[in-house]
């Protein structure tokens, strides 16, 4: 019997990508609902997945921060089941907080953390049901570490992890194993899809020139980590796999090692203040903050 997967931000990015990757499975194992937000935007999946079995794939539109569209999405699973549920939908916001509107913070949480939620709430009771199932999660570093001028989307990001820690705890009791996927850098349009002011961004210039420039600087940055270390989608989708195929998956995943030894020094040192000084030499190198230099 197939494995029945929904997979919600479909239309582009690892949402798509796991979608044709799991349709077109050399034994055919699962069944995959493809949902996303909007369906005229499914031309690019659908050509991505021309040549897939004609059984294993089908598009549904879902708008994680609608919970009516969430809720009417099982009734049109015809296995009547989801064995496993891809929480993949996100969006980012970068700049300085001052700068962001309030409803575009909002509308992030409403897509990274409310969205998770109420995908889960409506998947959970039949896996509980059922005593079998997996939830795995598109997370981030950013989820498990502070990253300048991510502040918001950090914090979304923070309160998955929450979530999710929180919730595999109980569901070790119903065979249900939670999996975040802690991916570093990819590169999909994300980059180009996230509210990211750039340099001219109107919103900028009312900030203060130290905070602008050290904006700037952060862009910089961004731009280089993203040269050397993005991952392709491809190397992202195996790390998903992964945890599809584990009898018995991990709680976190990483993608990358690259930021693991902020990761472990953000634990080790229990203070804080350490990994706050190495995020800061990391991302704007030879600057000072003024705190030091005075
Ligand atoms: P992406 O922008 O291509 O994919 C995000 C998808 O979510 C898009 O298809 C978008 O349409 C969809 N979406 C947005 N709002 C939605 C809504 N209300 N309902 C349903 N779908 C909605 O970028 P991606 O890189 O594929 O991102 C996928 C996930 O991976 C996100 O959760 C993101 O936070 C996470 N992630 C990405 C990176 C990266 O560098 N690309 C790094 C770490 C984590």
């Amino acid at each position: 019997e197939k494995k029945v997967v929904l997979i919600t931000g479909c239309s582009s990015g690892i949402g798509l990508g796991l979608a044709v990757l799991l349709a077109s499975d050399t034994y055919q194992r699962f069944k995959v609902y493809a949902t996303m937000r909007d369906l005229s935007k499914k031309e690019n999946l659908l050509e991505s997945v021309r040549d897939c079995h004609a059984d294993t794939f089908e598009i549904l539109q879902m708008d994680v921060t609608d919970q009516q569209s969430v809720v009417s999405t099982i009734e049109k699973i015809k296995e009547q089941r989801v064995d496993i549920l891809v929480c993949n939908a996100g969006i980012g916001l970068m700049g300085p907080i001052e700068c962001h509107s309030y409803e575009a913070i909002k509308k992030m949480f409403d897509v990274n953390l409310f969205g998770t939620i109420s995908t889960i709430q409506a998947f959970l009771p039949g896996m509980k049901q059922r005593r079998s199932g997996r939830v795995i999660i598109s997370s981030s570093v950013g989820g498990l570490q502070g990253i300048p001028f991510n502040d918001v989307y950090c914090a979304s990001k923070f309160a998955v992890e929450g979530l999710c820690e929180s919730l595999a705890i109980v569901l070790q009791h119903f065979n249900i194993h939670v999996s975040l996927i802690e991916c570093g850098p990819v590169s999909t349009n994300f980059m180009n899809n996230l509210n990211f002011l750039d340099t001219s961004d109107s919103s900028l210039q009312n900030v203060d020139s130290d905070t602008h420039s050290l904006y700037d600087q952060y862009l910089q940055h961004c731009q280089t980590i993203f040269q050397d270390v993005a991952q392709d989608t491809e190397e992202i989708l195996q790390v998903f796999l992964e945890a599809i195929d584990a009898p018995i998956p991990s709680l976190r995943y990483f993608t990358t090692q690259f930021f693991m030894p902020l990761i472990k020094l953000k634990l080790s040192c229990d203070g804080g203040s350490e990994y706050v000084r190495a995020m800061h030499k990391f991302v704007f190198s030879g600057v000072k903050p003024k705190s030091e230099s005075k």
